[in-house]
């Protein structure tokens, strides 16, 4: 029930930023909330009620055709960049994507203080020293964690100042439904909860989230769809 009532409400929102053509064929313009003369061709984002921000496209392919498998990505046949009309879209399994998934073990362990969650999915590629994966960016931009990779490849861009969380507290799991968002207190007041909070300020590894956080939001900041980072 509630899934259904969010999803109308996303599509009402959604089709208010959407600019259709008089003949259907056309590509249908996703318009951004600035104002055509401070438009710098950012294509901005929509957000779910989990505080989700999805890729206009993407929630175009959701409204018409319903889910996206995960790993698969939405790709436009007429490669304008702002275009979410249904018929120009379509989906690929490609480049990170396929790279990443493929040292995903999906049969990991079942973490016992949340069995509910069902069982954890493994990355088996690089492992940082602080037990989280790390996964090679194309294009020479550095690396990332691979539960945030996951998120990404799963939902879009992590919105602005927002992490990506364990519910599982598996640092190598990257089960799209074991990662939330959170903020950065969150993050701190879920793991004195837990009792892992690492002590000093400035522990390495929340550092080194954040750059990671940072390259990843660059990468957007820039213009580069999480579909192009994929090649
Ligand atoms: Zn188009
Ligand atoms: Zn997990």
């Amino acid at each position: 029930m509630r899934a259904k009532r969010s999803i109308s409400s996303l599509a009402e929102r959604f089709w208010l930023h959407v600019q259709k053509p008089g003949n259907p064929d056309e590509c249908w313009l996703w318009q951004c909330r600035s104002d055509p003369n401070t438009d710098t061709g950012r294509y901005g984002s929509i957000s779910d009620e989990d505080r989700r921000g999805l890729k206009p496209h993407r929630v175009s392919w959701l409204l018409h055709f319903g889910p996206i498998p995960t790993g698969e990505y939405v790709r436009r046949s007429c490669r304008n960049s702002r275009c979410v009309n249904p018929k120009h879209l379509y989906l690929v399994q490609d480049g990170l994507a396929r790279r990443f998934w493929e040292k995903v073990d999906r049969n990991g362990p079942t973490q016992a203080h949340v069995p509910h969650l069902g069982n954890c999915w493994t990355w088996t590629g690089y492992l940082m020293p602080e037990g989280y994966g790390q996964v090679a960016l194309p294009h020479n931009q550095g690396a990332a964690l691979s539960h945030q990779i996951a998120w990404q490849l799963t939902h879009g861009a992590i919105p602005e100042g927002l992490w990506v969380l364990h519910k599982c507290d598996n640092r190598v799991c990257v089960r799209p439904d074991h990662l939330f968002l959170g903020t950065h207190q969150d993050n701190m007041a879920d793991m004195d909860a837990k009792g892992r909070r690492p002590r000093g300020e400035s522990a390495p590894w929340s550092k080194l989230t954040e750059d990671q956080v940072r390259t990843i939001r660059t990468l957007s900041a820039t213009g580069v769809n999480v579909d192009d980072i994929a090649e």
